[in-house]
């Protein structure tokens, strides 16, 4: 934190806070917003969450939900409660993004807004618009980081078993369960706190990993045999996914995370691609081993970004133009990738 007796010194009495994480929210997006709302509400203040996008079946067990206001496209409610939330705010932390794009028309609120910004997140190249930032890219998760702030505002003390909980689930997402190479001696002793005020590790797992529905494992199983192509000539594996093919499986949000690692635990392969069809636009999701920078390569063709290992992007195209796309920028990355 650039400044923290600033920030502490502008949460010492009540304030009205809005805390804003990114578009389709993962774990960590949400974990980290409720484990810092859990800790605001504590020390008094008034405490909204606001997700850019409808709120993931996968993550309803997490505790303090009920604070989130999900947007939708079907209601247009929520937003208008947003707008009024961030005009009459008087701090917003955004958490876990650091491009307002990725949270759609909320970016133009927050760029509005008079409110004091807090950035807390853990991408590569942050947007420059908040007073305060708490920024590492070193750090495998924004849980981690609100774990860090909690810790130097206050004490990890005041960190229920609730907080605990939801930190806790973004920081093992984030991780891949503590495997991926963001995995440090920092992540376990962060862990190891949250394990010592409460977080569960194997009933956290157990509801983020193996809830799921038949529909989905059908999913990964046609995903697996019939849609995922290698590409040996540039050690890169890829899979599409139409509507249609998405709407057969019953698809809802979240079914498709996790699909594009199967890419990238082939032998050999050092770049992993799902593309798949978002109604809006066309979602594309790369992984990557070792010095390969996805985050480069959909930062450069596919406006997106990320993390070196791990990014995404999206595309106006059609699905076939999109992998059409992919496949003609492939010869310019084809030594990095043969390396
Ligand atoms: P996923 O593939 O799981 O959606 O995202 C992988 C990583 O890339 C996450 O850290 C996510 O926040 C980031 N990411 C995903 N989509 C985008 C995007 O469109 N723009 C940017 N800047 N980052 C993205
Ligand atoms: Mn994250």
């Amino acid at each position: 934190m650039n400044d923290i007796h600033a920030l502490r010194s502008l949460l010492a009495s009540p304030k009205k806070v809005v805390i804003i994480t990114h578009f389709k929210p993962d774990a960590d997006a949400l974990g980290s917003s409720l484990g810092l709302a859990g800790f605001l509400i504590k020390k008094g203040h008034s405490v909204d969450v606001i997700s850019p996008s409808d709120y993931p079946d996968f993550l309803a067990w997490m505790p303090l939900k009920e604070i989130v206001t999900a947007l939708s496209k079907s209601n247009k409610e929520p937003e208008m409660k947003t707008a009024r939330l961030m005009a009459q705010a008087d701090i917003i932390f955004c958490l876990d993004f650091s491009s307002l794009k990725r949270i759609n028309e909320v970016g133009d609120m927050v760029l509005k807004s008079t409110a004091v910004k807090v950035l807390i997140d853990h991408h590569l190249e942050p947007e420059k618009f908040a007073q305060f930032e708490k920024w590492d890219v070193s750090s495998a998760s924004t849980a981690g980081l609100i774990f860090e702030l909690i810790k130097e505002l206050d004490s990890t003390e005041s960190i229920d078993l609730d907080m605990a909980s939801c930190l806790y689930a973004g920081l093992m997402t984030d991780t891949g369960g503590f495997r991926h190479n963001n995995t440090t001696q920092r992540e376990f002793l962060i862990a190891s706190e949250l394990v010592r005020l409460g977080a569960n590790p194997s009933e956290i797992a157990k509801k983020i990993y193996d809830t799921n529905s038949l529909e989905r494992l059908r999913l990964t199983g046609y995903v697996l045999s019939e849609k995922l192509t290698v590409l040996p000539e540039y050690n890169t594996a890829y899979i599409t996914l139409t509507g249609d093919e998405l709407n057969k499986f019953g698809a809802q949000t979240g079914d498709t995370e996790g699909l594009v690692n199967y890419g990238l635990s082939i032998k050999g392969v050092k770049m992993a691609v799902l593309m798949y069809d978002r109604k809006e636009e066309i979602k594309l999701s790369f992984r990557s081993l070792a010095d390969f920078d996805v985050n480069a390569l959909a930062r450069k063709h596919f406006e997106g970004g990320g993390h070196k290992n791990a990014s995404g992007g999206q595309s106006k195209l059609t699905l076939e133009e999109t992998l059409q796309k992919f496949l003609s920028i492939l010869p310019e990355y084809k030594s990095l990738l043969n390396q």
